[in-house]
């Protein structure tokens, strides 16, 4: 089989692969739906590819993909039918640990005190036909949703809602939610889902567009106004009483921060870089609560996918772009330029 591999610098190439047989405790998924996640970005622009993001070791060309969707294809010995029976319709959490320490025990493999694999990154992907993964990092998709919400579930869009849910925001807050790339817009999505009162910020007019068209009360251009002004502008001179960061871009932190109102809770879920905050006016003498929220758990990811199946949400709609694997090259160049929606590859 083929697979999309990231060379570093902007460059891929889709390299043959053997197929895949599943080893104990493997499951062979025939992919259907592959996402493309933010992330993905840093691993496609680095120089070392992701070893040189500090991920962990990795050893020859590694597919990328880190959003699969697909169906059990074959099982390895040791997997029972209840655990992946043929032909069922499955997400995966995309990493995978020791499976014995407490993180890995609450579905947080991520997070594994011995380290972890991250597919797509450190360990094969799903931007191929077949995936092999260990069985207990199947999640199961259900059959309201497509293969291309599974596939947004399985990143982007779960982590919108695992940030959402740590802020613990209702349907009395006003949210900021700054970037509406993949993860910024399923977060404006799934806040006006929840009832909030959704500001969406981005530098792209498509974005923001798109942000409009989900349901977002507000939207600002912080590179043409004043942000933090126009959010106190819109909230009474107060502040939001939740901001979410997914950009990753110091000023998009500081924004974040700046424009929360005292008592409030920020969030940063974009990854890479810093910000500096002056702590006492910015954060101290406001009395507020910044989290970081990193991806979510095997069951946070199942508990997203009922949310959106239960409250009909269109996730459907993210996706403003369809590929094939032949077009890996055109779809990331596209993906670059940081304006489009979602893309994903189907198989
Ligand atoms: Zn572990
Ligand atoms: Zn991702």
């Amino acid at each position: 089989m083929r697979g999309v591999t990231f060379l570093g610098e902007r460059k891929l190439q889709l390299a043959e692969f053997p197929d895949p047989t599943p080893g104990a405790g493997e499951v062979v998924l025939e992919i259907k739906a592959s996402g493309m996640c933010g992330s993905d970005l840093k691993f496609y622009r680095a120089s070392g590819g992701a070893a040189s993001l500090g991920l962990g070791h990795v050893s020859g060309p590694i597919i990328a993909g880190h959003e699969p969707c697909g169906v059990v294809a074959a099982t390895g010995a040791g997997v029972s039918q209840r655990a992946a029976p043929i032909g069922a319709r499955v997400m995966v959490h995309h990493y995978t640990g020791c499976g014995t320490c407490p993180h890995c025990l609450t579905g947080w493999s991520q997070m594994c005190v011995a380290g972890s694999t991250v597919f797509g990154a450190t360990g094969h992907g799903a931007h191929a036909r077949y995936m092999t993964v260990p069985a207990h990092t199947l999640v199961p998709l259900p059959d309201e949703l497509s293969f291309e919400t599974g596939a947004a579930i399985s990143c982007g869009t779960g982590t919108a809602f695992g940030a959402l849910r740590r802020m613990n925001l209702s349907g009395r807050d006003t949210i900021v939610v700054v970037g509406q790339g993949p993860v910024g817009l399923s977060a404006t999505q799934l806040a006006v889902a929840m009832g909030a009162r959704v500001i969406a910020l981005d530098v792209s007019p498509e974005r923001l567009q798109r942000a409009k068209d989900f349901g977002a009360d507000a939207l600002i251009d912080p590179a043409a106004d004043n942000a933090v002004a126009a959010i106190k502008a819109l909230t009474h001179g107060l502040g939001a009483d939740m901001t979410l960061d997914t950009s990753g871009a110091p000023e998009g932190r500081l924004t974040a921060v700046r424009s929360a109102r005292a008592w409030g809770t920020v969030c940063f879920v974009g990854e890479g870089g810093n910000v500096t905050i002056d702590v006492s006016p910015d954060m101290l003498r406001k009395q507020l609560t910044i989290i970081g929220s990193w991806t979510f758990s095997t069951v946070g990811q199942a508990d997203c996918a009922r949310f959106v199946t239960d409250r009909k949400i269109a996730v459907d709609h993210l996706f403003t772009h369809r590929w094939k694997l032949d077009q890996a090259e055109e779809a990331y160049r596209l993906f670059d330029k940081q304006t489009t929606g979602k893309g994903v590859f189907l198989m």
